[in-house]
């Protein structure tokens, strides 16, 4: 087969690289997606909670107090589980998120991310709406539910910090509470709704309805292994089902898997993920939820999907392909039927996705260093679903020569030194 040439190759077709593709076809770029699935979001963008988190400019931090991290390291917090065979390999980056996590660095990244996180809806809405799928996109908000008094201070804690930012809050008790979430249990207290931000019925549907206007709009998607990427005469080469192809560029959004190709090229990152899980439940009787609702206090949230009531988990610390295990989602599902109206599960096991995480919880976007027209767009971490669009638009101003819409100096791949 001859080796076809376009300008751009974007390896993995997640909600980050589907988007990325867009925004380059959007400028005028010849452009090839790649996936060893024949289909778009067949891993992480399939399984997340379905939040674009408009809100959500302070990053997801590693725990500062010794008790709390004591208990976490005992497996006694349920927000998050650790394997313990995973601590050494990822002892480092763990430790470097650590250190980001305090008050002067936390501040850094969400001065850096405010205008990501900010525009992630408009970006998302418009996006949906030329692929005609404006419906995959609620209006719902969502909401951080409290059990106890002392719940309810951290949670005002937060959105203390969040005021700066003008983020918008809506304390509920018990009564406000019912009057938009008539379905959770007693063990609710109150919460904190913001009513901002989108999520989605469907985050595979989604974006999938994103590739799908990628190809209506006459680019290409093929099945292939992002890992037999080479240097070739004018570029980047890769090899796909449907033959060689052959580009100036390449973007690298592999989502948790970027490093195993980053590294191979040599470039060493303090990556690492932080595993998650979810499960659907059939809901009990004629009973919902509007919208998506976090427990704050035992750290899973329950989401209403086409597919049932999605319970995602929160961090499992564990080698990324360390074989599953429904450990944390067992210690979850007590909790979630105290709070939420949820029945038989839907699967009889879990499923399991990886976010990819460095450790000043922002993503690399940019060059790869050293090695001209290769690029990176991964390590979206919490933030996939929301930040993909408009990553991918930052990217593409970047590699097309345009002044970005922000300074992209933060989002480099060499800033760990
Ligand atoms: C439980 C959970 C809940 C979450 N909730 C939210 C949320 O509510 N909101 C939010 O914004 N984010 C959320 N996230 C995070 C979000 O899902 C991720 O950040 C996002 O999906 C990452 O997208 P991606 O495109 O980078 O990676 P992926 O979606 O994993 O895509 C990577 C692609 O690369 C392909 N690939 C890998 N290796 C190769 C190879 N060798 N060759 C070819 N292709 C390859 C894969 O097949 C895949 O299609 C959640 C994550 C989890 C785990």
């Amino acid at each position: 087969m001859p080796t076809r040439t376009v300008d751009v190759i974007v390896l993995g077709a997640g909600m980050v690289g589907v988007s990325a593709a867009l925004a380059l076809q959007g400028r005028g770029a010849t452009v090839t997606l790649v996936d060893r699935h024949g289909e778009a979001a067949d891993e992480t963008s399939f399984g997340n909670a379905g939040l674009v988190q408009s809100e959500a400019v302070i990053p997801y931090t590693f725990p500062r107090d010794p008790a709390e991290i004591a208990n976490a390291a005992l497996n006694r917090d349920p927000r998050a589980h650790i394997r313990y065979a995973a601590l050494p390999a990822s002892a480092q980056a763990l430790w470097q998120y650590f250190q980001f996590s305090n008050s002067s660095r936390v501040a850094e990244t969400a001065a850096a991310m405010k205008p990501l996180v900010f525009g992630a809806a408009d970006e998302h809405r418009r996006l949906a709406e030329a692929a005609g799928r404006s419906d995959l996109l609620r209006p719902t908000g969502w909401i951080k539910v409290w059990r106890t008094a002392q719940g309810e201070d951290n949670a005002r804690r937060d959105v203390e910090a969040l005021k700066q930012y003008d983020v918008r809050v809506n304390f509920l008790d018990r009564d406000g509470l019912m009057a938009l979430e008539p379905h959770v249990g007693e063990a609710g207290r109150g919460g904190a709704h913001f009513p901002d931000p989108l999520s989605t019925p469907d985050p595979q549907g989604l974006a999938r309805a994103y590739a799908a206007l990628f190809v209506q709009r006459g680019g290409r998607f093929e099945k292939g292994d992002a890992m037999t990427l080479e240097p070739a005469a004018a570029g980047w080469m890769v090899a796909t089902d449907a033959g060689r192809v052959a580009a100036r560029d390449a973007v690298i959004a592999l989502g948790p898997w970027s490093n195993d190709l980053a590294r191979t090229l040599g470039l060493k990152l303090p990556f690492f993920v932080k595993r998650g899980y979810h499960r659907h439940y059939e809901p009990r009787g004629n009973a919902g939820l509007g919208r998506p609702v976090l427990d704050l206090e035992k750290g899973y949230l329950v989401a209403p999907m086409t597919l049932g009531l999605r319970l995602t988990t929160g961090a499992e610390f564990a080698r990324a392909d360390d074989p599953p295990s429904s450990a944390h989602i067992d210690r979850l599902e007590p909790f979630a039927r105290e709070m939420f109206p949820i029945g038989e599960p839907k699967e009889a096991e879990p499923w399991l996705g990886r976010r990819p995480c460095l450790p000043d919880m922002r993503p690399i976007v940019g060059p790869f260093p050293g090695k001209p027209g290769l690029w990176l767009d991964f390590g979206h971490q919490h933030l996939g679903l929301t930040l993909g669009p408009i990553t991918g638009r930052l990217l593409a101003a970047m590699m097309t020569g345009e002044t970005p819409f922000l300074d992209p100096a933060p989002f480099r791949a060499d800033r760990f030194g």
